[in-house]
Parts: structure tokens; sequence; C-alpha cells
């Protein structure tokens, strides 16, 4: 029951995915235009990600591995705990304690890069000089090697990757002008290039939903007051028997909202046969000040202060555009 409500609990270090979402967003963090992900074992033996961001400076490398209170770490039962706490914000900290964690890293001022290596709740950390350009490595190796009961609960290799892969998909999706790769087991499996027009940002919308939904897909782009909704939507004829390709973004981060959701399939309704699901790849911009992301901890849902007019706006953007398809 213990493990079920840790689950249940939703922001934890749950599986190697999480991992890469962890790292993959401290990576956009230092400003990375370019992102490697490397995976073998579906993540439970590496998850190495490389960046070309500002990288860490020698001296901050060990504060940014070790803000947890290793004292609090006593226990293996403490351990387990950990491994589901929640990053808010001491992601590296709660990963170097359920892995062999190594954080490479060089800023433009440093000539040289430094390594440093934390491994379980031994978390003494040693700095030695490596070799790296400006930017930032971690490679996480061994994933809850020390915890068992986290380790058991790993599902195949294929279903962890595909939780990697799926978690991309959504980056990708909303960061165009980042270059993202993903290698599997030494292999390239995905290549997201960097895109600035159209053209290139409707390659890489290809690349994540497929050449499928590009070709039944109309791009909508429109604004009301502070308010903008944007992306592409696939037109009924386009639409599919399955329920994977619905992304939605508020101010550039993922949701999974009620009130958005309910909009938008109110606007498909009477399109869509019984057995199709609406796709669409939306982006939803409002003003910071008139949202709150924090409703949910793992921060996929929001409150929006004027809830029914975002709604409408959203619901009449949707519907207007699957209209103008209906020719
Ligand atoms: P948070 O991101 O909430 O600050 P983390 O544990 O994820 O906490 O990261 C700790 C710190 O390590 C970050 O605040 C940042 O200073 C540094 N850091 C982590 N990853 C990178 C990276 N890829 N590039 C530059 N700095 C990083
Ligand atoms: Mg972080």
């Amino acid at each position: 029951a213990r493990l079920a409500n840790q689950i249940a609990a939703g922001e934890v270090v749950e599986r190697p995915a999480s991992v890469v979402k962890e790292l993959v967003e401290n990576s956009l963090d230092a400003g990375a235009t370019k992102i490697e992900i490397d995976i073998d074992k579906g993540g439970s033996r590496t998850i190495r990600i490389r960046d070309n961001g500002q990288g860490i400076p020698k001296d901050e490398l060990e504060l940014a591995l070790s803000r947890h209170a290793t004292s609090k770490i006593s226990t293996l039962d403490d351990l387990e705990a950990i491994a589901s706490l929640g990053f808010r914000g001491e992601a590296l900290a709660s990963i170097s304690s359920v892995s062999r964690l190594t954080l490479t890293s060089r800023t433009e001022s440093q000539p040289e890069a430094w390594s440093a290596y934390a491994e379980g709740r031994d978390m003494q950390v040693q700095l030695k000089p490596a070799a790296h350009p400006v930017g930032t490595t971690l490679e996480v190796l061994d994933l809850f090697f020390n915890t068992p009961a986290r380790r058991k609960f790993l599902r195949t290799e294929k279903t962890e990757f595909a939780h990697i892969d799926e978690l991309l998909k959504r980056i990708a999706l909303s960061r165009f002008d980042v270059s993202i790769l993903l290698r599997h087991n030494g292999k390239l499996i995905r290549q997201y290039r960097a895109s600035e027009t159209q053209a290139q940002k409707e390659r890489r919308l290809a690349a994540v939903c497929g050449q499928g939904f590009l070709q039944h897909a109309v791009s909508l782009e429109l604004g009301h007051g502070d308010l903008r909704l944007s992306g592409w939507i696939c037109t009924p004829q386009g639409a599919r028997a399955q329920n994977d390709l619905q992304y939605c973004y508020v101010n550039g981060r993922m949701m999974k909202d009620k009130l958005i959701n309910h909009a938008i399939r109110q606007a498909f309704e009477g399109a869509l046969a019984p057995e199709q699901y609406a796709a669409y790849v939306l982006f939803i911009e409002v003003d910071p000040h008139q949202v709150d992301v924090n409703v949910h901890p793992a921060k996929h849902e929001v409150r929006f202060h004027h809830a029914r007019l975002v709604h409408d706006f959203i619901y009449q953007g949707v519907q207007s555009a699957l209209q103008q398809t209906v020719v």
C-alpha cells in the first residue's frame, strides 16, 4: 500500500523517464540549444544527457549534487522513501541517492572541465579534471541499484524506453528551437532538428506526430486580448482510432487540463465518428498573472482566473478552424 501511495503521489522518481524529464529540464534551464540523450536498457543501466548549456562552475558542482541533508538518509527504508519524495528542486540530489551519478561540466570562463561523482547514500562527492566542451553531461548508471523495491517495479526495457520517447515528444513540441537527439542501446532513434521556419516546424511536427498527422493537419493562430491560441488540429478525415495525439501547452508547459480538454472536445463534437479521437497540438498563451500553474503537484493542471473566457476562446478557435476545413 505504501508503494501504491508513493506512486499515486505523482511527482516521484518513479522510473527512468522521470529522471530524463528532470535532467532535460535542467538542460533547458541552462539555455542549451542542443541536447543528446543516450539510453541503455530502457534507462535502467544508463541515462546519459549531454547539453551545450552554460555549464556549472567547478565550485558549484558539489552543491548541485548535495542539496539533500545526507544525515536524513540513514536506513535503507529512508532510501526507498527518498526515491519517492518528489524532486521539488532537489532532482540531482534525489537521483544521485538512487544511482551512480557523474556530473561533468565546463563553463565558458573555465579552461577545463570538472567531473563530480556521487553514488547512493554515501554522497561523498569526488571531483576530477575531465575533458568536455562548454556544457554539461549527466550520467546516471544503475538506477535504483540500492532500492530493490523500486527496481523491481520497473517494467520491460521496451516499456520504459517508450515512456522516455513519449516524454521527449512532448518536450520536442514545446521547444522547436532546441535540437534533441535520442539513442537507445547505441542506435539513433529520434533526431529532432532545431526549427525556425514554418516548414521546419512542420517537419518536426511530422517527426513527432507522424506524416499522417501532418497530412491532415490545419494550422491555426488567433488571439483575443491577452489570449493566444496556435498550433495544429487534425481534420476529421485524418482523425484516428487512438487516443495518443493530444498535446496541449499553456505558456510553453505541457498540460492535461480538464477545462481545456472539455473545450476542445466540445469543438470536435459531431465532427468525429464515435470511434475517432480528436488529434491536436495546441499552444495557449495567456498573461502569466491570469493563470496559476501549481494546482497539481505534477503541474499538469492549471487554474485560469477567467476560466469561462479561456474555455470559450479555445472552443471557438478550434471550432472555426474545423469548419474551415469542411468545404
Ligand atoms: P533545480 O533545477 O530545481 O535547481 P536540480 O537538482 O535539478 O535542482 O539541479 C541543481 C542545480 O544544478 C541547478 O539549480 C543548476 O544550477 C545545476 N544544474 C543541473 N543541471 C544542469 C545543467 N544541465 N546545466 C547547468 N546547470 C545545471
Ligand atoms: Mg531541476
